[in-house]
């Protein structure tokens, strides 16, 4: 897949993401490209010299959490991956730092199925590209074991600080390499709500690629935010007024392809070092998109089986999965927000 076809089929999944009501005034609007994906924010009833400056401070942000981020393009965290390689200590600003924290917190709540220290499994698989479909050959079962019996968390990151807020960072497990492929969009769409709301801005949304983080509303009505159907189409349509981010993750958008046209997904179980099979997309509803896109990451990963530990342990209501043949499932939860698109609601199997 090209770059430039990607792009189109971002764009396509985007204009699917967001539905806005027709009878308020259009919101200020503005697309930065990031993590590979195009990233829609708009705010609404805000004066447009507020709107453009909080678009100038958001395209710089959004540059370095790119810079700072990125698994495989040289930049923060990649000097950071070689230094746990070699078992050296490195130092590291206070973003990362934060992001690391969290990153501990919700791996341990999803009960290690979203694991952010998965970076040399990922990379072994030949996700480290933009180019999708992936064209690397599965890799062989004894590399893939080698990396999952040395059991990388992020766990296995200290994190210390001094006196001026710089932090030392060292892992225990020379195994572990960071990459925050599952949570950058969630986190960076929650910092750039953070700057809006500092900026008095009453209502905003960012839609990264149909994963969508919103607040407030849109003079006065809520957002509403399309939940994407891994097959085509959309599921429906969640209303929010509220602090929110609605998250979609799963196999279908991004995949690999061996040479027999087998499709495998991008998203890895950490336990067995293998691509998820059993469901094709899990959306769910949390109060931050760092949560949220976690949670979908794991949710996928745990599958119809084991969806429940996930919505315990991250403390998840409003969550759906779909499995291979297409077939929706959703809590009750999930039902009471979500507007079904026809046909659907007779489709759908409730989950308790
Ligand atoms: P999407 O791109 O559909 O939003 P995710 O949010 O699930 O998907 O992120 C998938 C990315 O996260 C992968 O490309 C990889 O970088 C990383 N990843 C894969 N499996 C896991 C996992 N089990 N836990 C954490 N990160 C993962
Ligand atoms: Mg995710």
């Amino acid at each position: 897949m090209t770059r430039a076809r990607n792009l189109l089929r971002i764009w396509a999944s985007l204009t699917a993401g967001l539905l806005m009501s027709c009878s308020a005034p259009a919101p200020d609007n503005a697309e930065f490209f990031v993590f590979g994906t195009l990233v829609e924010v708009a705010i609404a009833n805000a004066d447009s010299a507020t709107a453009q400056s909080s678009f100038q401070e958001l395209q710089s942000m959004f540059q370095s959490m790119h810079r700072d981020w990125h698994a495989w393009e040289p930049g923060q965290l990649t000097a950071i991956n070689e230094a746990f390689a070699a078992g050296q200590t490195i130092s590291a600003d206070q973003s990362i730092a934060i992001l690391i924290q969290q990153s501990q917190a919700l791996e341990s709540a999803s009960g290690g199925r979203f694991n952010p220290a998965i970076g040399q499994l990922v990379g072994l698989w030949g996700f480290h590209t933009s180019d999708y479909p992936i064209q690397a050959p599965v890799p062989s079962a004894t590399a893939i074991a080698r990396l999952v019996t040395a059991q990388p968390s992020s766990l296995d990151i200290r994190l210390t600080a001094d006196a001026a807020q710089q932090w030392q960072l060292h892992s225990a497990n020379v195994a572990v390499q960071l990459d925050f492929g599952g949570i950058a969009k969630g986190y960076a769409a929650d910092l750039a709500i953070e700057l809006l709301r500092s900026k008095a801005v009453p209502g905003a949304i960012v839609n990264a690629g149909g994963d969508v983080r919103a607040y407030g509303t849109r003079e006065g009505q809520p957002w509403r935010i399309a939940v994407q159907n891994p097959l085509g189409g959309i599921i429906g349509i969640i209303e929010t007024a509220a602090d929110e981010a609605v998250f979609t993750s799963g196999n279908y958008q991004r995949f690999g392809e061996d040479e027999n046209g087998f499709r495998y997904a991008h998203i890895l179980d950490p336990r067995t070092g293998w691509p998820v099979k059993q469901v094709l997309s899990a959306s769910v509803i949390a109060g931050s998109g760092i949560v949220a896109d976690a949670a979908a990451t794991a949710l996928v990963v745990a599958g119809l089986d084991e969806w429940r530990e996930v919505a315990v342990g991250m403390n998840l209501d409003a969550l759906l999965l779909t499995d291979e043949s297409g077939q929706v499932y959703m809590t009750r939860e999930m039902r009471t927000r979500i507007e079904l698109t026809e046909g659907m609601a007779k489709a759908v199997v409730l989950l308790d």
